[in-house]
């Protein structure tokens, strides 16, 4: 049994657990992140769906997107807590958002060509043009 790791929202009215057993790890340049968190770049983290679950009743967390593919923020403060990606089987947790630290820290650098210019890549972690592996290197 993996360790648990807590994560919570703004306001803490929607709080989540997810298990330290993230798969992959990485910043986010793309412009929807960057909205949906207001930073520069998203930290995330991915694992599958069925290693995290809310923690706080469902009707306090705010859906937005369609089908099986959302983001999940809180409905009052609207924090981004994760997404539900790649049909609906991966989740996406906004690093940001966790209070206990993951053992797996953000690898790379994804959507490194949508970046915003103000906010220059200062690590030495790998840049991808667009998703990783299958697209340009940038650094
Ligand atoms: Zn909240
Ligand atoms: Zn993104």
């Amino acid at each position: 049994m993996a360790r648990m790791l807590n994560g919570s929202c703004l306001c803490g009215r929607t709080a989540y657990e997810v298990e330290d057993a993230f798969d992959y790890a990485m910043y986010c340049h793309c412009s929807q992140c960057r909205r949906t968190t207001g930073a520069a770049a998203k930290p995330m983290g991915g694992i599958p769906v069925g290693k995290l679950h809310l923690t706080t009743d469902a009707e306090a967390a705010l859906s937005f997107g369609k089908g099986e593919i959302r983001d999940v923020h809180c409905g009052t403060c609207g924090s981004l807590l994760f997404s539900i990606v790649r049909e609906g089987k991966w989740a996406h947790v906004a690093y940001g958002t966790l209070i206990d630290p993951p053992s797996l820290a953000p690898q790379e650098h994804i959507f490194a060509a949508d970046r915003a210019p103000w906010a220059p890549i200062t690590d030495g972690l790998p840049q991808w043009a667009g998703h990783s592996g299958i697209s340009a290197r940038l650094d």
